[in-house]
């Protein structure tokens, strides 16, 4: 089975809205419509809007960094998925390691995000990785094992093709240490088993896995040419032009 490969990137706390508009708008130039390869960015949500017409009538999807799980409410300082669907969303990062780690958020709230996001034709961009500590205590596995598990809880089979799933091991991201690309496979691989066993080999053969830590246009394309590695979650090569077509090229060339 081939899956189309996908590169998002996450652009976190950078960009005022002006910053996110001309690097979309670079990005649309120069990929915006070959279709070898989705591509999705993901602005803060106050250059949304701002993204989301730059990007219009091109092949360059928007997505969303994190939302609530509820659609409105007294939630301060929250948004919701229909909120980013009015602004023609169509993906939205979620469990991220860094709203992990910095904002408390479980794997239940997760898992609540991941079902809302589906219920809102939302496709969810589900993370999940170990930290330093535990890759060293030899429980990779079963932590990613328990964040999949959790996170893809009561999400049926006919919404499952829509879900994309990100290995991002903690100690990679943003740090210049990339996982080998041995290592990240092994992860792949194993997150495909979890998926046929929880959905079936067919469906599971459907889902994309992205890999996320310290992608870089060197190191993509050995990353890129590994069996269940189909595409990246990029945060630092993302917020230039220049990086990001580079792994898209990658990409193409690894399809
Ligand atoms: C990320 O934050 O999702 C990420 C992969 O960041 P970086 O590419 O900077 O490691």
């Amino acid at each position: 089975m081939t899956r189309k490969k996908l590169i998002a990137g996450n652009w976190k706390m950078n960009k005022t809205s002006a910053e996110a508009v001309a690097l979309a708008l670079e990005i649309v130039q120069a990929a915006g419509k070959q279709s070898e390869v989705d591509i999705v960015v993901c602005p803060p949500f106050t250059a949304l809007e701002s993204v989301s017409k730059a990007v219009d009538g091109s092949l360059v999807k928007l997505g969303a960094q994190n939302m609530h799980f509820e659609a409105s409410g007294a939630f301060t300082g929250e948004v919701s998925a229909p909120m980013l669907r009015a602004f023609f969303a169509t993906h939205v990062i979620l469990g991220h390691s860094e709203r992990r780690s910095l904002f408390g958020e479980t794997d239940e709230l997760v898992n609540r995000k991941v079902l809302a996001a589906l219920k809102n034709q939302l496709r969810p961009i589900i993370c999940v990785g170990e930290s330093l500590a535990e890759r060293e205590a030899g429980s990779t596995l079963k932590v990613v094992q328990a964040q999949t598990e959790k996170a893809l809880e009561g999400v049926s089979r006919e919404l499952a093709p829509a879900i994309i799933i990100a290995y991002e091991p903690v100690w990679a991201i943003g740090t210049g240490k990339v996982a080998t690309t041995e290592q990240a496979q092994e992860v792949h691989a194993f997150i495909r088993g979890i998926l046929t066993k929880l959905l079936g080999e067919a469906l599971a053969q459907r889902v994309r896995i992205l890999y996320g830590g310290s992608m870089k246009p060197a190191n993509a394309p050995e990353l890129l040419a590994q069996k269940d590695i189909d595409g990246g979650l990029i945060g630092g090569a993302s917020l230039e032009a220049r990086s990001f077509l580079e792994l898209v090229r990658a990409a193409a060339g690894a399809a």
